[in-house]
C-alpha cells in the first residue's frame, strides 16, 4: 500500500454530503482544518433536503453563511411558504398543517426557517469549508480503519487511479450517512421503529403552475387513491420532485414498496395522479430509491470515532428533521473537538456529545416517526403513536444534561422543552434578544464562551469576555438584572450564576 498524504490529520471526516461539509465548516470557523474524503465526485446531485430549521440557520450564521443562504433561497422558493395536504394538486385541500413556515419565529430568533435544495446548499458549505481551511478530497473512498490509544489510521482509496494510501487523524468523524460503514464496523446497533417504506422520489419538469395558482407552499402532501407522499417545486412550479412513500391503499400487498416498480411509465402516471391532470406533459429527469426508516444508534462514539448524521439516526422526511438533526450534531461536537485539539479542553469533553446529541436524536426519531403515521399513514395511528411535539421545541428547544453544563436538564425531564419553559436554564439554547449594538443574545458567543450579565451582575473572573445586558434583556434571558450566564459557542447555556 502507498504512502501518501499528510503524516496526521487532526479531524478527518468520512462524507461530503450535508453534515460532513457542515462540520468541516464548523471546525474551520474554530480553527482547525478537517481533511474531507467523499466517495462521489461532487456535491450532491439531488434536491432531498429542502425544508431548513430555525438552529440550522443559527449554526450557519455563526460562520457567515446566511446572507448567501437567504439569497439563494429566496432564488428558489418564496421565503415563507405553507405546509399542506391535497388530494391532487388539481383537487381538494385536505388539511393545512402549517400557514407560513415563518410564522411567530421573531421573537424566538434573529434568523429564519428557509425552503433551499441540498443540491445548491451543499456547494456553499464547499466553498466556506475551503475558505475556512478544509482539506476537501472527492473520488475519494475509506475502505477500512482501526483505531489506536491517540489516533485513528484510515485506509483510503482513490477512486480515479484505484491507488490506495493510509492515514492517521487523530479524531474521526462519520459522516456517511444512514447505510453508515463505519457505524457497521464499529458494531454499533440502531433502535427504533424501523423501515417504514421502500420509497422512491421522482424528478420531473412539468407546467404545475395553473394549480399552484400563485399558492406559496414548501411542502405538498398527497393522499389519493394511488400513492400517499409530497410534492416540492422550484422555479415557480415548472420543476421539483414528488417522493411516494406508499400505495393508496395500505391493504393492497405491496403498499409499502413503491421502489419495487420505478419504471418510467409509472413515475408518469405517479405524477400525473399527484398533480390530477391526467393527460398533464412530464419530462422525468431522474428517479431515486431510498427507505423511510426511523431509528437511532446506540452510541454515538466509539473511543476516536464519532457518528454524526444520518449515520446516527435515520428519519422519515416528514418534518424536514433529517439533515437538520445532522447539521446540529456537527455544530455540538465541531466546538468541542477544536477545545481539546486547541488544547482548551481535556479529552473529557468530548463525553457530552453523546450525552446531548443521543437523546435528542433519540427524541427526534419518535417525533418524526409521529409525524409520518399522522401525515402519511393516519389509519395507522394508534394508542402507542407518540403525542406531537410543536416545531419550535423540537427546532431550537434542545436541553442538554451533560459534563459541559452545570446543572443542566434533570434527568426527568425531556430532551427538548419550548424555549418559554427552559429560558435561563443551564443546558438551554441561550435566549434570543436584540442588543443595542444591534447584535442578537446569540451573535456574543460566536468564537468562544461570553458572558452574558445582567446590569447589576458581579463581574466574572477567568478568560471569557463579559457582555452586559439591559435589564429587560437580563430578564428576556431569565437571568433578571444581578444574574450571569455563560453562554457557549454553539449558543447553548453552560451555566447561571444568580444574585446570592
Ligand atoms: C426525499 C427526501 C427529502 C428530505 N427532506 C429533508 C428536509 O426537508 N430537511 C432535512 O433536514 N432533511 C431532509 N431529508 C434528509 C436529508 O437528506 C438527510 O438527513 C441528509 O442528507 C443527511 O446528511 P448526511 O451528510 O448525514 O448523509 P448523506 O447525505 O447520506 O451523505 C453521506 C455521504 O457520505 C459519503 N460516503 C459514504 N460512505 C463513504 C465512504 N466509505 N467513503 C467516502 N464517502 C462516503 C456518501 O457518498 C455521501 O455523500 C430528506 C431526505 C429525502 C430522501
Amino acid at each position: 500500500m502507498a504512502a501518501r498524504g499528510p503524516a496526521q490529520d487532526d479531524v478527518l471526516i468520512v462524507g461530503g454530503s450535508l453534515v460532513g461539509l457542515s462540520a468541516a465548516a464548523f471546525l474551520g470557523h474554530h480553527g482547525i482544518s478537517a481533511t474531507v474524503v467523499e466517495k462521489h465526485a461532487g456535491t450532491s446531485i439531488h434536491p432531498r433536503a429542502g425544508y431548513f430549521h430555525i438552529g440550522t440557520m443559527e449554526a450557519y450564521r455563526r460562520i457567515g453563511l446566511e446572507p448567501a443562504i437567504r439569497e439563494a433561497s429566496e432564488e428558489q422558493f418564496g421565503p415563507d411558504g405553507g405546509i399542506n395536504l391535497v388530494e391532487s394538486l388539481a383537487g381538494r385541500e385536505l388539511a393545512r398543517f402549517v400557514d407560513s413556515i415563518n410564522a411567530g419565529v421573531e421573537p424566538y430568533s434573529a434568523c429564519r426557517r428557509f425552503f433551499m435544495t441540498q443540491q445548491s446548499l451543499e456547494p456553499l458549505l464547499h466553498r466556506r469549508a475551503a475558505e475556512l481551511g478544509a482539506d476537501l478530497h472527492y473520488r475519494t473512498e475509506l475502505i477500512g480503519f482501526e483505531q489506536f490509544d491517540d489516533h485513528v489510521v484510515a485506509e483510503l482509496r482513490d477512486l480515479a487511479s484505484g491507488e490506495t494510501w493510509r492515514t492517521r487523524a487523530k479524531w474521526m468523524i462519520a459522516a456517511d450517512g444512514n447505510r453508515s460503514a463505519v457505524r457497521q464496523a464499529l458494531n454499533i446497533a440502531m433502535h427504533g421503529p424501523g423501515l417504514l417504506s421502500d420509497s422512491i422520489t421522482i424528478y420531473f419538469k412539468a407546467d404545475c403552475r395553473p394549480w399552484l395558482d400563485g399558492r406559496q407552499l414548501g411542502v405538498i402532501y398527497v393522499a389519493n387513491a394511488d400513492q400517499r407522499g409530497f410534492f416540492r417545486f422550484e422555479a415557480g412550479g415548472t420543476r421539483g420532485f414528488l417522493a411516494v412513500n406508499t400505495l393508496g391503499d395500505l391493504s393492497l400487498p405491496g403498499a409499502t414498496d413503491v421502489a419495487g416498480d420505478t419504471s418510467p411509465e409509472r413515475c408518469v402516471a405517479l405524477v400525473r395522479s399527484a398533480v390530477g391532470v391526467p393527460d398533464l406533459a412530464i419530462e422525468i429527469e431522474d428517479v431515486a430509491t431510498w427507505k423511510a426508516t426511523a431509528e437511532c444508534a446506540e452510541a454515538y462514539r466509539q473511543h476516536r470515532v464519532f457518528l454524526a448524521g444520518d449515520a446516527a439516526h435515520v428519519v422519515p422526511p416528514t418534518g424536514g428533521f433529517g439533515g437538520n438533526t445532522g447539521v446540529q450534531d456537527a455544530a455540538n461536537l465541531a466546538w468541542k473537538l477544536a477545545a481539546v485539539l486547541n488544547g482548551e479542553a481535556d479529552e473529557t469533553l468530548l463525553d457530552s456529545y453523546e450525552a446531548e446529541r443521543r437523546p435528542v436524536g433519540q427524541l427526534t426519531v419518535e417525533q418524526a416517526y409521529a409525524r409520518y403515521i399522522r401525515r402519511v399513514t393516519p389509519e395507522e395511528i394508534g394508542p402507542d403513536t407518540p403525542e406531537l411535539l410543536d416545531e419550535l421545541t423540537m427546532e431550537i428547544g434542545q436541553f442538554y444534561r451533560s459534563n459541559a453544563v452545570a446543572e443542566g436538564r434533570r434527568e426527568d425531564e425531556p430532551a427538548c422543552l419550548h424555549p418559554d419553559h427552559t429560558r435561563g436554564r443551564p443546558g438551554a439554547r441561550v435566549p434570543h434578544a436584540w442588543l443595542e449594538d444591534g447584535r442578537s443574545t446569540l451573535d456574543c458567543a460566536v468564537n468562544a464562551p461570553v458572558w452574558l450579565a445582567g446590569p447589576d451582575a458581579v463581574p466574572e473572573s477567568g478568560p471569557y469576555e463579559t457582555v452586559r445586558l439591559s435589564p429587560e434583556t437580563a430578564e428576556r434571558c431569565g437571568i433578571g438584572p444581578a444574574g450571569a450566564m455563560l453562554a457557549r459557542s454553539d449558543g447553548f447555556v453552560a451555566c447561571v450564576v444568580r444574585a446570592a
